[in-house]
């Protein structure tokens, strides 16, 4: 690999990438020696022209995302490597092999080592989500890699990164196969079976972070009447029912979304009475349930997006949140997320405490939730974690 330009940092702000911090930021720059282009392969180095790190560089705040430290220049087979080692950890938890479930995430951005890019694992089918250009660009070698250290176990590589790429860069990405072909399938996670269609569904098709997180909901549905809201794929309503669960009522405001809930509880329990589906937004159908439920999972898209949208999100989260808890019936269990990657989890627990007094409930924390061991957290990089989760006890 060539650094196509050099990178140099002001006097004093080489310090968060000596502690590993992955991302320089525009003002941390002093100058650029060579011609810069978004996505190209850059050296960073201090004011007195020491290498410290790789990276690929971009316009906006964060102008390289780092992927190599040191001063040696990351050889060819520098992708493969960092595959190879994705890979071995998704062996070493159990999840590559596990025989319940084929579904996993394989690269998870800084968490593994490479910032920019996501892919998840489909029974033999990689979707691709590109975040920067810079990984996009290398794209080639990355489908290689993956060939190389998948072997057999790749069937086809998806590329779906034309809402994922950042727009200004114009590159008029398409999505489409990299590598073989594969169509819509059914995956299965801890024996629950899931149609997933990484070219038509949300993000790469599934949202695998929640794996845990549903089969934890499972030992609490025994009996229960259940209110699973932003269902998606069904995923906590069909896990309701393998626990046993008494009723269940998913609610997404995408009809599309409900059709696949129906059709995925249909795939699990066919013929079962016991799940009805409902298009509707939440906010309003958290407005009257009365005391109808003991379990409600709330589990929104992520309302913030970027730090500027913070404060209103918690807003949303509050709301939502003293709407559950108002009604949800004596002794029963909250399962509340946010996946915002902005809303720390001192924000989120805040907002829900807040929630909590408004409603007048009293409510005690049994879970602290995150995500799973396929989406792992760089320890340099804290804003990886992004998934939050309380399980409470409402009285
Ligand atoms: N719990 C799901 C993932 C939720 S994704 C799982 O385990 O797979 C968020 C979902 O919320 C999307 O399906 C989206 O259609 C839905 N959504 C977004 N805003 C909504 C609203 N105001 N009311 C109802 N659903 C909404």
């Amino acid at each position: 690999m060539q650094p196509q330009a050099r990178v140099i940092l002001k006097k004093g702000k080489e310090e968060s990438l000596e502690r590993f911090h992955p991302w320089v930021f525009s003002g941390a720059i002093d100058r650029i020696d060579g011609t810069l282009e978004e996505g190209d392969l850059v050296s960073v180095q201090k004011s007195d022209g020491k290498i410290i790190a790789f990276g690929h560089c971009a316009i906006g705040s964060i102008a390289v995302r780092v992927f190599s430290f040191g001063e040696e220049v990351p050889a060819d087979s520098f992708w493969k490597h960092r595959i190879e080692q994705a890979y071995e950890l998704r062996q070493k938890t159990g999840l590559a092999d596990a025989t319940d479930t084929n579904v996993f995430r394989l690269i998870h951005g800084e968490g593994d080592g490479m910032p920019g890019l996501i892919a998840d694992y489909y029974n033999g089918t990689v979707v691709l989500q590109f975040h920067t250009v810079g990984m996009w660009l290398v794209r080639e070698a990355i489908v290689q890699a993956l060939r190389d250290v998948l072997g057999k176990k790749l069937v086809a590589v998806y590329d779906k990164s034309a809402k994922t790429l950042p727009f200004k860069a114009d590159i008029q990405a398409k999505d489409g196969y990299l590598f073989g072909k594969s169509s819509a399938g059914e995956v299965i996670e801890y024996g629950n079976k899931f149609k997933v269609d990484w070219e038509e569904g949300q993000k790469t098709g599934f949202f695998i972070d929640q794996r845990d997180n549903r089969r934890l909901l499972s030992e609490y549905a025994k009996g229960k009447d259940v209110l699973n809201m932003f269902c998606y794929t069904g995923g906590f309503s069909f896990s309701a029912m393998r626990g046993g669960a008494n009723l269940v009522h998913s609610v997404d405001s995408s009809a599309k979304a409900i059709e696949l809930t129906n059709r995925n509880v249909e795939l699990n329990f066919p013929g079962d009475t016991r799940h009805e589906a409902f298009v509707a937004d939440c906010f309003d159908y958290l407005q009257d349930i009365k005391d109808k439920y003991d379990l409600i999972i709330l589990d929104p898209p992520a309302f913030a997006k970027h730090r500027g949208a913070l404060s209103q999100a918690l807003q949303g989260y509050k709301r939502l949140n003293a709407n559950a808890f108002r009604q949800i019936k004596p002794g029963g269990i909250l399962f509340t997320f946010s996946c915002s990657q902005v809303v720390t989890r001192n924000n989120f627990r805040e907002a829900v405490f807040s929630a909590a007094a408004i409603a007048g409930r009293e409510v005690r924390i049994l879970h602290q939730l995150s995500q799973p061991v396929d989406h792992p957290i760089n320890i340099y990089h804290p804003e990886g974690e992004y998934l939050k989760g309380l399980v409470l006890f409402v009285t």
